[in-house]
């Protein structure tokens, strides 16, 4: 067995690994590089192997950075099948498509507005390329092994996070090999906690919050408190959120917090052109989480969805207080782009971040206090209040990952990924300490045989 880090290696971000066993050659997760620009150059570099020499993709999820590779893997020649949950499949075909189209769009404006060092401002894939990607993926079912012709035996393990998040567990032969995906947290309000998988001879497992314990504190208390004081102020509340995942967990946040009458019945708007298809999605897939269908559809029904962009300027001209939840999540792009440069610079209104924020995004240079953003290649003051509400996030933190691991037996090797240097180092460390287990942060590009 080999395995190649070719991405979310002293990164949160890029998770693509290649494995071979005996004749087969599968890629887990195939997912854009963001935040430094050093890493997003990556996304542009020749693929480090030959695409049509891979069998198959195998997707623990449907976020971006897991799975917005795809498109420019199946552009440059993989034919292979992309093995993904059904409900990773169904948010597929809304993310990629979309994430195409905010492509074409971001160049389409570069090249309008001549803000790009490159000439033109390409897209890297077109919305087109993504639908056409979308022909290789085939639906799996969670907690059953599965073989390929190739002897590969595969078991997806439901881990929380989002819908249709899981672990990877492949086996060839005597050899295996279990990738945690991105961990849920074990009481998340939406989500169920992350089940546990069959052990394996090694394990690759994430460290978002390797060096971090999420605070005790109910975030609907500091989400109300936030609302609050800035509807008081007669200000507007921004939330950069991922459409898929965070945004329907604010909106059951909302929706509580105003049921219980804990804040006032201001306006919420969800911006996003594929927001309703998302919702249609988290319907169908409800049972994956903690909500009854009655829940999910009242979520659902919480905020106004803006479609069109005549709608999503027109907020921007808004003057009273109001509750917008628009993509990105740490403002690398997306239609909060645009509201953070018409709200950000008002000290009346505040700016919620509700997730893990990557080093070198806009969210974590606002998150740790930047009085000025660029967009768009110019220069956007922020004196709204910003806020940091990491206990919303999607990611188990140390102490929850290191649960998940307590519950396998003894690999012969842990390599720890997806996370910052010092978050990945330091859960290296306390694996070593506490389990006694072999543990390692690899390099970029890295190959390790067994
Ligand atoms: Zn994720």
């Amino acid at each position: 067995m080999k395995i190649k880090f070719l991405g979310a290696t002293q990164t949160v971000t890029g998770s693509r690994y290649l494995v071979e066993f005996g004749t087969s050659r599968v890629l887990i997760d195939c997912g854009l590089f963001q935040g430094y620009k050093n890493f997003r150059e990556k996304n542009w570099a020749p693929f480090p192997v030959d695409p049509s020499t891979i069998d198959a993709v195998i997707l623990t999820h449907a976020h971006i950075d897991h799975s917005g590779y795809i498109p420019r893997l199946v552009k440059n020649g993989f034919k292979g099948d992309v093995l993904a949950t059904q409900a990773t499949c169904d948010l597929s075909a809304i993310m990629l498509p979309d994430a195409g189209y905010l492509q074409e769009e971001e160049a389409a404006y570069a090249n309008r507005k001549r803000f790009s060092k490159h000439k033109p401002a390409l897209p890297l894939y077109t919305e087109d390329d993504a639908v056409k990607s979308l022909e290789r993926f085939r639906a799996v079912d969670v907690r059953k092994t599965f073989r390929l012709e190739s002897g590969l035996e595969i078991t997806f393990t439901p881990a929380g996070h989002i819908l249709g998040a899981a672990s990877v567990r492949l086996q060839y032969e005597n050899d295996s090999i279990l990738f945690s995906g991105d961990l849920g947290r074990v009481n998340d309000a939406v989500m169920r906690a992350p089940e546990s998988p069959e052990s394996a001879d090694i394990v690759v497992v994430e460290s978002t919050y390797g060096n971090k314990r999420h605070a005790l504190i109910n975030p609907l208390d500091e989400l109300r408190d936030v609302i609050n004081r800035t509807v008081e102020r007669g200000g507007i509340v921004l939330i950069p959120s991922f459409a898929v995942g965070r945004a329907q967990l604010l909106l059951y946040y909302i929706h509580q917090l105003k049921e219980r009458g804990e804040i006032a019945d201001v306006p919420v708007y969800l911006n996003s052109p594929m927001a309703s298809k998302v919702n249609d999605v988290f319907m169908k897939h409800a049972r994956e989480t903690r909500l009854s269908l009655v829940e999910a559809r009242a979520v659902c029904g919480t905020a106004r969805i803006v479609r069109s962009q005549e709608e999503s300027i027109h907020i921007n001209e808004l003057t009273s207080p109001m509750i917008v939840v628009a993509a990105s999540g740490m403002a690398t792009g997306g239609r909060i782009l645009h509201h953070l440069k018409a709200f950000a610079g008002d000290p009346k209104n505040s700016v919620i971040f509700a997730g893990f924020q990557v080093g070198g995004t806009r969210g974590d240079l606002m998150v740790r206090g930047a009085d000025e953003i660029k967009i768009h290649g110019q220069m956007w003051p922020v004196r709204a209040e910003v806020v940091d509400l990491e206990s919303l996030s999607a990611h188990a933190d140390a102490d929850e990952v290191m649960q998940w691991l307590g519950r396998l037996k003894t690999p012969k090797q842990v390599f720890v990924t997806h996370g910052e240097l010092p978050a990945s180092d330091a859960l290296r460390l306390r694996i070593e300490s506490t389990l006694g287990w072999r543990a390692r942060v690899p390099d970029l590009l890295e190959t390790v045989e067994f």
